[in-house]
């Protein structure tokens, strides 16, 4: 394995949604967001909800993501175990919309359990993520400049 690289994984309890070797990647955290680089420290850490961006040879890879773990290996392994990890390209933009406001719509209601509560509010915050990459994907996308044709 290239020490230059790092060997990234990314896995959720469905599928492996992403594995390649890479040069760059940042991650929502606990802690906030990390850049990890190649000889990076070994480390663990919560993952959050959020943008997860790979930097590849050439190009980028952006996905939303919600909580899970981790792990930095001494070799340059990185796993990443998440809940739920979807591809830009791979967001239903409507469905999440139409998610996001059945989920608000559940919190204005007089909610008593708990732990509704924090199942709603988590559900809410992963379709925030999900919007918000699918439409900072959908920008750049269109922002594109056109090849010149003359
Ligand atoms: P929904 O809230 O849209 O009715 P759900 O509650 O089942 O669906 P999740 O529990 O967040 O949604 O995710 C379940 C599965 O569906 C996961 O595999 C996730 O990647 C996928 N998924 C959920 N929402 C979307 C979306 N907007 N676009 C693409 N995949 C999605």
């Amino acid at each position: 394995m290239s020490k230059d690289l790092l060997h990234i994984q990314l896995t959720t309890p469905e599928r492996t949604v992403y594995k390649a070797d890479v040069k760059e990647l940042s991650l929502p955290t606990s802690m906030g967001e990390i850049t990890v680089l190649p000889n990076h420290i070994p480390l663990i850490a919560a993952l959050a909800q959020g943008e997860i961006r790979v930097r590849e040879a050439v190009g980028e890879k952006i996905f939303a993501c919600s909580g899970g773990f981790i792990e930095i290996k001494p070799d340059g392994t990185v796993m990443i175990l998440a809940d739920n990890a979807e591809r830009a390209e791979e967001i239903d933009e409507a469905r999440a919309e139409t998610a996001r406001q059945r989920a608000e719509a559940l919190m204005k209601e007089k909610i008593t359990d708990q732990v509704e509560y924090v199942a709603i509010s988590t559900k809410l915050e992963r379709e925030l993520a999900r919007l918000r990459v699918v439409r900072k994907h959908r920008n750049r996308r269109t922002n594109i400049p056109r090849p010149q044709t003359s």
